[in-house]
């Protein structure tokens, strides 16, 4: 993704700085990468997302384009990581940001 010209924030909470624990957390486009449990209050508009999702969402992020469209996702994480990157292009987008080619690799 940082090819692609952005790269959000998730190995650590984006308000209070503190290493992202491995349970569930929340997403939070506006404030650019992942919220911890504690901070998620901080944008109303932050959405939950599983550790598992949130483990591919890194993969993809440190990954070439080449290696993320070989990569299979398991079927119980794709739903909610396909949701997530929709939800986040789908910001990005609103935002002026370029369009990126990347969900095609994990449609
Ligand atoms: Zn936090």
């Amino acid at each position: 993704m940082a090819v692609l010209g952005f790269r959000p924030e998730l190995n650590k909470c984006v308000a209070c700085g503190k290493k992202i624990e491995p349970v569930d957390q929340y997403f939070s486009p506006k404030l650019g990468g992942a919220l911890c449990p504690n901070c998620n209050a901080k944008d109303a508009q932050a959405w939950r997302v599983s550790m598992p999702a949130l483990k591919y969402f890194r993969f993809f992020q440190r990954s070439a384009y080449s290696q993320v469209r070989g990569r299979v996702i398991p079927p119980q994480v794709e739903p909610e990581l396909k949701a997530l990157l929709e939800r986040y292009f789908t910001y990005l987008l609103e935002y002026g940001l370029r369009t990126p080619k990347f969900i095609q690799a994990v449609s």
